[in-house]
């Protein structure tokens, strides 16, 4: 490429020297998934399609590579035989492009080629062409698959980070209705005696994907599946069903679902009724298990929260369906009457204020 001169080569070297690194990384991530096994990629959500979702996209770089080196290592045999087909090259000139791997791989591969006058140069021209083709039809290809892969995350992690919150992890968001409830009751606030119109009692969590924030939507899109929050959530690791992986891939599966029903024509998306929630996807047994501990948020990778959404199904389930484990009720009761989750009904600081008192 003589317009391009010495910025070609440097360009298409750094290309070479990436693929290399990327062969030998793709090598490793295929031998942790399918030699190794590591336990995070073999639980139970894992089975059937995003296993296969993930060697596909491992054997389709490992494909991008072996292209890229059919393409560049034919063309410098081609150069260094002085055939006319090499890019940029004219008859019977002798040379070498001179890009960091090919220059080296090319002859390794493909001298031999040389050998044979009858066909060698026709072979290798193919084989240069078949590299080309090869490259340009699977990154085609790859970015036609990319919205029904997981894979999406190469694009959605960008904006999932950017508008990751910023504020502390153990924050939880506050519900007004029920801060001004508390309020009430402490008597920060006046009591009001009306009662609210039974159309208008409010509905707290979330029982489907409406229910849930955009975040939490682009969060769902953008898992990678990695397994790190299901390999550090306590929940899990003592043999429970929850996994927080799960519940990501469940909201993006329900997501589709009713992506998919509303572009149909069914179904309308400001009334929309299927018969079916979340609720058909995530288990409450799975949902009970989380301990708020924060764990899955701290691990993942591109700063999603699978916390979010378990809060707002089990608040759901909890203040929208007075529903829940009969073996919490008794903490409920301990909250709303003595202000903490113990049958304790003296003031949470009493200890302290005794105690300054005795020091007097
Ligand atoms: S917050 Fe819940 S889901 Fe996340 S690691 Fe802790 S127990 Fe598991
Ligand atoms: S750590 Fe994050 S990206 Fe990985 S599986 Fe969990 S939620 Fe998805």
């Amino acid at each position: 490429m003589p317009t391009l001169g010495g910025l070609y080569t440097f360009t298409i070297s750094m290309i070479e020297i990436l693929s290399i690194l990327a062969f030998v990384g793709t090598v490793i991530f295929l031998a942790r998934r399918n030699l190794l096994k590591l336990p995070r990629f073999h639980k139970a959500e894992m089975g059937g399609w995003p296993t296969l979702d993930a060697n596909l996209i491992l054997l389709g770089e490992l494909s991008l590579i072996f292209f890229i080196f059919c393409m560049n290592g034919a063309d410098e045999v081609l150069y260094n035989n002085g055939w006319a087909h090499a890019h940029g090259v004219h008859e019977g000139e002798v040379g070498s492009y001179g890009f960091a791997i090919s220059q080296y791989v090319g002859p390794l591969l493909f001298g031999w080629l040389a050998n044979f006058e009858s066909f060698g140069e026709w072979l290798l021209v193919l084989i240069e062409r078949f590299g080309w083709w090869g490259h340009i039809l699977t990154v085609l290809a790859f970015l036609a698959y990319l919205p029904f892969s997981k894979h999406l995350h190469i694009l959605l992690a960008f904006p999932n980070t950017y508008f990751a919150p910023l504020k502390s992890r153990g924050e939880m968001e506050n519900m007004p209705a029920v801060m001004d409830e508390v309020k009430m009751m402490m008597g920060l606030t006046e009591m009001s005696n009306e009662a609210p119109p039974e159309d208008e009692l409010p509905e707290f969590g979330a029982k489907d994907v409406f229910g849930l924030s955009w975040k939490n939507i682009l969060d769902a899109y953008t898992c990678t599946e990695c397994g790190r929050c299901t390999s550090v959530c306590p929940a899990n690791e003592t043999g429970k069903k929850l996994s927080p992986r799960k519940i990501m891939m469940d909201i993006r599966d329900r997501a589709e679902e009713v992506g998919n029903n509303i572009d149909s024509g069914e179904y309308h998306q400001h009334n929309y009724d299927d018969g079916k929630s979340l609720f058909d996807y995530i288990s409450k047994e799975e949902i009970h298990a989380c301990t708020t501990c924060n764990a899955c948020v701290e691990a993942c990778p591109v700063l999603i929260s699978p916390l979010e959404p378990i809060l707002k199904l089990r608040r759901y389930e909890i203040l929208t369906e007075s529903a829940g484990p009969s073996d919490w009720v008794p903490m409920f009761t301990s909250m709303e009457n003595g202000g903490s989750p113990w049958t304790v009904m003296d003031a949470r600081d009493k200890w302290a204020t005794d105690a300054l008192e005795n020091d007097k």
